[in-house]
């Protein structure tokens, strides 16, 4: 990914079948390919007579958003958290053979949900609550306290001060081809790919 316009899209860090039979390869495809390739391309196109703001990052884009222009601050919300959402959401995601967080990140799971099992149930009822489309995220904010957050849409924690450890897209278009409407069904298999050495290196981190 560029640091600033003109934005790319980033390769995914596994094979379109590397998160199977979880999620299927067609889903990881298009999704990957087609959707978040939409998003880059919409927020190039906006901010292709923009000069002045072409040196922004996409973090930069987001937070500030609500500093750009009246008349394209909707659309680069949307895209540019598009692109977020979407790189954190394939990231965060790999075929490893750990089903659960060891290190700091697991201690504070148990510190503040009692145990990783109510801690999977809560953030899957969360997932589940979403009405239409959006994300569910495990978040921390800069005292390293964590929480389960959604977002609608292409919305993203970074515009409130919080910072994202984990999520899962739960768009349509991320499980139906697989899932179909069982919303369930599919969080049910994300927490089979969640990489959670990569949630653990975040964490660490703040
Ligand atoms: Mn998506």
């Amino acid at each position: 990914m560029n640091e600033h316009y003109k934005f790319q899209n980033v390769p995914l860090p596994y094979k379109y079948n590397g998160l199977e039979p979880y999620i299927d390869a067609k889903t990881v495809m298009l999704h990957h390919d087609r959707h978040l390739q939409s998003y880059v391309d919409n927020l190039n196109k906006i901010l292709k007579d923009y000069k002045a703001l072409q040196n922004l990052s996409l973090e930069q884009l987001i937070i500030y958003s609500n500093k750009l222009p009246r008349e394209i601050r909707t659309e680069v919300k949307n895209n540019a958290g598009g692109i977020y959402n979407h790189i954190f959401y394939f990231n965060g995601m790999c075929n490893a053979e750990l089903k659960a967080p060891k290190g700091k990140l697991a201690d504070k799971i148990n510190e503040q949900f009692g145990c990783f099992d109510n801690f999977k149930n809560e953030f899957k009822k969360y997932a589940l609550s979403v009405f239409g489309s959006g994300y569910a995220w495990l978040v921390s904010d800069m005292r390293g306290n964590i929480k389960i957050v959604t977002t609608a849409n292409q919305d993203t924690p970074i515009a409130y001060n919080l910072i994202p450890i984990l999520c899962i897209d739960v768009w349509e278009h991320a499980y139906y081809l697989k899932h179909y409407n069982k919303r369930n069904d599919y969080i049910e298999d994300w927490f089979n790919v969640v990489n959670w050495n990569r949630a653990e290196k975040i964490y660490e981190r703040i």
